[in-house]
């Protein structure tokens, strides 16, 4: 089953790997080969044994997106970024507790950033049976829907349908 909605960032990407398919919830991580596919899909280097901190890490971003910070700041304790200097240049380490947190924590850490840039922006979709959550880059800053497709045509057709119900 494909996954909707590729190409938001990291945070959630992770969110996102949950998603309602026929009133139904669906976790990319169930599937055979899910967690290898979706840290292949983001670019992070793979790491044996990673999709339980993933889990705990998802867990974690949403719980955050409601307001509970800590179960992600406990994630977050798990890792630091060291900047260093090498042959003159900039570069920054990932130091982590165990090596198998690297993209739970890589993800739970890009929350921040988000929060940090542009908070207003992170939004779950206007769908109320939707569970997915977007960063809105348009312009205007007026994005509903997780997508278009998806989520925003529904509820036209929705809406369409209720006027000529009462009418
Ligand atoms: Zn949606």
């Amino acid at each position: 089953m494909s996954r909707p909605l590729i190409g938001e960032p990291l945070a959630l990407e992770l969110v996102n790997t949950q998603w309602m398919h026929h009133g139904r919830l669906v976790d990319l991580f169930d599937e055979p080969g899910g967690v290898e596919s979706w840290i292949a899909e983001t670019g992070l280097p793979g790491v044996p044994d990673a999709r339980e901190p993933l889990i705990v890490a998802r867990a974690a971003l949403r719980a955050a997106l409601g307001g509970d910070e800590q179960p992600l700041n406990d994630v977050l304790d798990r890792g630091a970024r060291r900047p260093q200097l090498r042959d003159g240049l900039p570069v920054e380490e990932l130091v982590l507790d165990s090596p198998e947190w690297l993209p739970a924590w890589v993800a739970a850490a890009d929350l921040v950033r988000l929060r940090a840039e542009r908070a207003e922006r992170i939004r779950k979709c206007a769908n109320p049976d939707c569970v997915l959550w977007f960063y809105d880059i348009s312009k205007n800053g007026r994005r509903r829907w997780c997508s278009m497709d998806a989520c925003g045509n529904r509820a036209k057709t929705d809406r369409y349908q209720q006027r000529h119900r009462t009418t």
